[in-house]
């Protein structure tokens, strides 16, 4: 099986630092195994875009030396795919119509389970859309973290795979897009690390491939807080990527040589002195 990794942006603001780590982590990881690098713009959730950051973060990663090795696709033009897997998974008895509220749910205990809905039917309003969980145990190897394990019914229950205005979740679309695009190795941040279970279990209800998984740091701030999109501590300016850069690589323990050094030539020193196992092993750390 050859290597096919991939950056998954979602356009709901310009590529950020945390974003930018990302990134050129699982670039380095999929150049370092000599294979191929994907691009995905997870454009599937229209109340979260913000208006021109698809085409800025597109824009953005010629800058930082990262180019696609095919043209990238864009969920919003996938959704006839999401339509046929959850017509799949509809036939196959694996999804039930749900008019749970929030606010119903959190007073039932907040998690919905073996598919016993609070509310009831409402033939007035659509209804979301859950996967069936059961009462199993997911395990994976994270190829950073180790071993994992996590029983889906017990912290996310039966969980939303169309929401009710009819768009699709991010992992559905990520499930059926991961296995469209022949990706074998998922490098991402660990703020990710908590779907991965649900992505797991939907690619079986599938039948498509489990890729391996490799969560990276999260980029924490100085009081050890997420990096969020708005958060201008850390800007990163494709009109001068240097610094961003080689701060990404020393986030992510690569050697950073101290002399100055255009962008293609820092990659290729950082692309010889990688080694996936010197990544750092936690689940966030703080900016240097
Ligand atoms: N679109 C997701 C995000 O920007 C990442 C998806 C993924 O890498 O699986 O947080």
């Amino acid at each position: 099986m050859t290597y096919r990794g991939r950056f998954a942006p979602s356009p709901t603001g310009h590529l950020h630092f945390g974003s930018l780590v990302a990134a050129v982590g699982s670039w380095l990881c999929a150049r370092h195994a000599g294979g191929q690098w994907l691009l995905r713009m997870e454009d599937i959730d229209p109340p979260r875009e913000v208006a021109g950051s698809a085409a800025s973060i597109l824009a953005a990663l010629p800058a930082f030396g990262v180019d696609p090795d095919v043209a990238p696709l864009f969920q919003s033009q996938r959704i006839a795919a999401y339509d046929a897997a959850f017509e799949q998974l509809r036939t196959a008895g694996r999804v039930f119509p749900c008019w749970c509220s929030r606010s119903e749910l959190a007073a039932a205990g907040g998690i919905h389970r073996d598919g016993q809905c609070v509310a009831a039917a409402d033939p007035d309003r659509l209804p979301a859309w859950r996967l069936h969980v059961p009462d199993i145990e997911v395990t994976f190897d994270d190829a950073l973290l180790g071993p994992q394990r996590e029983n889906l019914r017990e912290s996310v229950g039966d969980f939303v795979i169309r929401r009710a205005e009819g768009f699709y979740s991010y992992q559905l679309a990520c499930v059926v897009d991961d296995a469209f695009q022949g990706i074998t190795d998922v490098v991402r941040g660990s703020d990710l690390l908590d779907s991965t279970a649900r992505q797991i279990w939907l690619q079986r209800c599938l039948a498509v491939p489990t890729p391996r998984y490799l969560h990276l740091p999260l980029v924490l701030d100085a009081e050890g807080y997420k990096l969020s999109k708005s958060d201008q501590a850390y800007p990163v300016d494709p009109a001068a990527p240097l610094p961003a850069l080689r701060q990404a690589l020393a986030f992510l323990s690569v050697p950073v040589p101290m002399a100055a050094m255009e962008v293609p030539d820092l990659l290729a020193h950082a692309l010889a002195n990688f080694d996936p196992a010197l990544l750092p092993q936690c689940s966030g750390h703080s900016v240097a």
